[in-house]
């Protein structure tokens, strides 16, 4: 029988990258976003059959709960989560918006929070679940103009490493995969020179974090991990 991965943020960008890799692999795919129409049209371009596609705004405790009450229903038992889904709202912070704050709390950091717990229930009956959630370099070494987002997916290290912890004695993993700078609509507006301070001297593409959440899906004996994957970025950070 096949696997059942929910990826949440599955409509575009990394979440979309992750959904086609899984479904390649002969995962059955629940992909989430805010937009349903959005998410079935990802969930059309998967291989295979019998993959769903949910409207979820993850920031939203009772959405998420009935969500993943539904997954359980239609779909069975969850064996993998991708937190994928994130916002942006890049500026220094004495020019950010206090609502921006919370959106992107709310968002990066409570989203993956509430998606974890609902899942987990199901996943005690999984054997080898495992959790991605996607995090940043930036969470890693700060960057001015992006304190809100920094602490966000700071904030996301350390809850992953400590769920790590919470649940290993279920054999459930929880690793967090931190991005550089990687080409999809988050980073459309950023300038290509930016790919200078690249080491590797080129922004990711999707595919290439894809592969690597795959890995640490697949990795039995890694847990509570951060696994970066930025050309070489933070290294010049
Ligand atoms: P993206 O192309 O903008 O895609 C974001 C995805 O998240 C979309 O599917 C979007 O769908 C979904 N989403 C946003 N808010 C949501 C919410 N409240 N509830 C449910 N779904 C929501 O962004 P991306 O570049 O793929 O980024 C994915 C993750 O990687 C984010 O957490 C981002 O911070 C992180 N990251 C990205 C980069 C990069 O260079 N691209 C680098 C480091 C980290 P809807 O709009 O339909 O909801």
């Amino acid at each position: 029988m096949s696997r059942l991965a929910v990826v949440c943020g599955g409509s575009r960008g990394l979440g979309r990258a992750v959904a086609l890799l899984l479904a390649e692999r002969g995962c059955r795919l629940a992909v989430l976003s805010r937009s349903h129409d959005a998410a079935q049209a990802a969930v059309k371009t998967l291989h295979g059959a019998d993959h769903v596609a949910l409207s979820c705004d993850v920031s939203k405790e009772q959405e998420v709960q009935k969500t993943f009450e539904t997954i359980q229903k239609t779909c069975g038992n969850i064996s993998y989560l991708v937190n994928a889904a994130g916002i942006n709202r890049d500026a220094l912070l004495l020019r950010t918006k206090p609502e921006d704050m919370v959106a992107l709390l709310h968002t990066n950091l409570l989203g993956s929070m509430l998606t974890c717990r609902a899942a987990l229930r199901s996943m005690l009956h999984t054997q080898d679940a495992a959790i991605v959630n996607i995090g940043s370099v930036v969470g890693l070494k700060g960057n001015a103009g992006q304190s809100v987002y920094s602490a966000s997916k700071a904030g996301l290290e350390g809850f992953t490493r400590s769920l790590a912890k919470e649940v290993a004695s279920r054999n459930i993993r929880v690793n967090l995969l931190a991005p550089g700078f990687i080409h999809t609509d988050m980073t459309a507006g950023l300038a290509e020179d930016r790919a200078r301070s690249v080491p590797l001297g080129r922004f990711g593409t999707p595919e290439e974090v894809a592969q690597a959440v795959l890995f640490l899906l697949k990795s039995s004996y890694i847990t509570g991990q951060v696994l970066v994957v930025d050309g070489g970025l933070q290294l010049a950070m």
